[in-house]
């Protein structure tokens, strides 16, 4: 029997990125022992890449704003397919958040009377990011570490131990969750560097493991986002909902090909910056929705008069949500518009001096000049979409973060929901803060009303540690799978298939590769032993990304319309009466299952805070009947 290194803990927050550390800061202040669990560094995070700010309406720029506004705005994004009640509370609870963060030492860029500085971003109505330059994320981490240190010097003096009521477990990733019955009885996991096994007993699991990313080829995420808990939820019972709203960020570099992908802040276009064609042409005006017509310019000198006067003039097409931009490009490159190297020109040389340019994108003008030797005070970036957040993820109680698994809660880029089929930019840093601070809450009421504390059985151990161990014992002679060529794969099937722009067909044909990699995926080999070995890490991985991405497939086959982050070719109009409809996936034996759900009407109150006229756009006859006089 292997060895394995065992911990007891109230609760085991996997991922320490923003989602993870502020649940575990309101589990341990709420007196339980946390665990928090990351495969990465501590602070290497998706968080801490985060770069144009945090939405919240503080109205600290235009005082218009406020959490209606914000909800108004969320909402249209994700094209009336959020979970409301999701929306509501993250626009209520976003600038209660942030203030926080200042009481925790965070330092904002400033406004010229002292203020929390906002910037513009597509989709908000006003000035809505608290930023910090365009490193925001690096801030928002730093602070959030700088509480869990502060909260463990607290422990240390009272009980002459930092680690008492949290610990963190850096560069260790979690394989499985168990269970006791039903519910959540911990977790099972591997030290990265040692390889060595580790078992977390505890009643509640809070995951925040974030996207999913790296099942695509072009993708601004990083080596973690493999869809980990995604996968851990699926197959502890758990549902995940919206798996086919992907979102391609309309700027990611594409030149050279080492960098592709890598992220283009939207802050470029929030302080300013347009986008070209190879003719020279802002060609977004052409791309206006008829959904949009009323709040955006159609003319270049109206959008250029709003960024000083937006209360008297419409916003520029620029600032569309994102999955309008990343189309449009998408459309000018097919249509021989695009630029040498496969995407188009984002100018913001000729938009703001050098001094503005370096002072409020500091890391986009470092980024270029080291990555492409471009000096983006001077020439334009080329840039082209990018597979970038998962709107899908755990399906959630959205007041307590609480998945269907009792004792499992889900906040942050890994939950569902909150963005329906597209987020805005902005809106995950403060979902994140927002819901892990309730998953932390709900995880403390669960683990508090417990009767009796749940037990892993040994025989569902030693079924986990021959499951991670399996790579290694593959009995496969020649046939032996290479997980990186596996993987390269998948990657080129999810981005020709499933990417921005579908069709049944392909997606037909990507089951069909989904299930013939699959079926290969079981004959894996690795070679050497557990000590920091990263083939059989991604082995390993790999079993999450092909459970994930065929869910991705599976529920975009399904939906036949376009909407959000999900376009496709063969069903290109937006249908009414799927705007209620949510697929659900779960696992049932080896088999993705997608159900149909139908999303709670929305409250009353909510409801009014739209214009009949808008609705129209979105909601079916029968449901506008039902809608009141307002
Ligand atoms: P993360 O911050 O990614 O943390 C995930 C954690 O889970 C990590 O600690 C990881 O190690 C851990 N983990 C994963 N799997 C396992 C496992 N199996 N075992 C143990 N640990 C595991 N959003 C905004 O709102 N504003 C922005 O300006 C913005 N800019 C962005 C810029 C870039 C380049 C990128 C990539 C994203 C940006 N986003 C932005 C999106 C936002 O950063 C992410 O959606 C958000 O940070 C996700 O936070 P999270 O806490 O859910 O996950």
């Amino acid at each position: 029997m292997v060895e394995i290194e065992r911990h007891d803990y109230d609760v085991v927050v996997i991922g320490a990125g923003g989602a993870g550390l502020r649940a575990a800061i309101e589990t341990r202040s709420r007196g339980l022992r946390t665990a928090v669990v990351c495969k990465s560094l501590f602070g290497k995070a998706h968080t801490v890449m985060a770069e144009g700010g945090i939405a919240a309406s503080m109205g600290n720029v235009n005082s218009r704003d406020n959490w209606q506004v914000h909800f108004r705005d969320t909402m249209r994004g994700g094209k009336f397919l959020n979970n409301w009640r999701m929306a509501e509370l993250h626009a209520k609870e976003a600038p209660d958040r942030v203030w926080e963060l200042e009481t925790y030492g965070a330092l904002f860029d400033r406004t010229a009377d002292g203020r929390i500085s906002q910037r513009n971003f597509g989709g908000h109505e006003y000035p809505r990011l608290a930023h910090v330059g365009d490193r925001t994320g690096l801030e928002l981490i730093r602070t959030l570490q700088q509480k869990v240190v502060s909260l463990q010097q607290e422990d240390h003096a009272a009980s002459g131990d930092y680690e008492a009521r949290i610990k963190v477990f850096q560069e260790c990733t979690v394989t499985e969750l168990l269970r006791d019955g039903d519910r959540i009885a911990g977790a099972f996991a591997y030290w990265r560097e040692t390889g060595r096994f580790v078992l977390f007993r505890a009643p509640a699991v809070i995951l925040a493991t974030g996207g999913i990313g790296k099942s695509f080829k072009v993708t601004s995420n990083s080596w973690e986002y493999t869809g980990d808990g995604h996968a851990l939820a699926l197959r502890a019972g758990a549902s995940l909902i919206n798996m086919e709203f992907v979102q391609f960020h309309p700027t990611g570099m594409v030149w050279p090909p080492s960098v592709k992908g890598i992220l283009v802040t939207e802050s470029v276009r929030g302080d300013g910056g347009v986008l070209r064609n190879s003719a020279g042409d802002r060609f977004m005006f052409d791309y206006i929705p008829e959904v949009f017509k009323d709040n955006y310019a159609d003319n270049e000198a109206e959008a250029d008069r709003w960024y000083t006067d937006p209360d008297n003039n419409r916003r520029p097409p620029e600032l569309l949500p994102r999955d309008e931009v990343a189309r449009a490009i998408n459309n000018e490159v097919k249509e021989g518009r695009g630029s040498e190297h496969g995407g188009v020109f984002l100018d913001v040389a000729t938009r703001l001096s050098t001094e503005e340019i370096t002072r409020r994108l500091p890391s986009m003008h470092h980024q270029f000049k080291e990555l492409a030797d471009v000096d983006i005070t001077a020439e334009s970036m080329e840039v082209g979409p990018t597979c970038h957040y998962v709107m899908g993820g755990v399906e959630v109680e959205p007041d307590t973060a609480a998945s269907r698994v009792p004792g499992l809660f889900a906040a942050g880029e890994v939950a569902g929901g909150m963005h329906g089929s597209n987020r805005l930019g902005g809106n995950s840093l403060s979902d994140l803060l927002v819901f892990g601070r309730r998953a932390g809450i709900g995880a403390a009421d669960y683990v508090g009303g417990l009767a009796a504390r749940p037990e892993i059985g040994e025989s569902d151990v030693d079924h986990a540690a021959r499951g991670a161990q399996e790579p290694f014992d593959a009995d496969t002679g020649s046939a032996g799978e290479n997980p990186y060529g596996l993987h390269a794969e998948l990657q080129q099937v999810m981005n020709d298939l499933v990417g921005i722009i579908r069709r049944g067909e392909e997606m037909r044909q990507a089951l069909e590769r989904l299930h013939e990699l699959k079926a290969r995926s079981a004959r894996l080999a690795v070679e050497g032993n557990r000590q920091f070995n990263p083939g059989w890490h991604l082995a390993l991985d790999l079993r999450n990304m092909l459970l994930v991405s065929e869910c991705v497939a599976r529920a975009a086959l399904l939906r036949t319309e376009s909407r959000g982050g999900h376009t496709r070719d063969d069903h290109p109009s937006m249908e009414s009466q799927w705007r209620r409809r949510l697929l659900a996936c779960s696992v049932i034996g080896d088999r993705v299952e997608v159900v149909e759900e139908e999303q709670p009407p929305m409250r009353e109150d909510l409801l009014s805070l739209f214009k009949l006229e808008e609705l129209r756009k979105y909601y079916t006859e029968e449901e506008l009947t039902e809608v009141p006089a307002s």
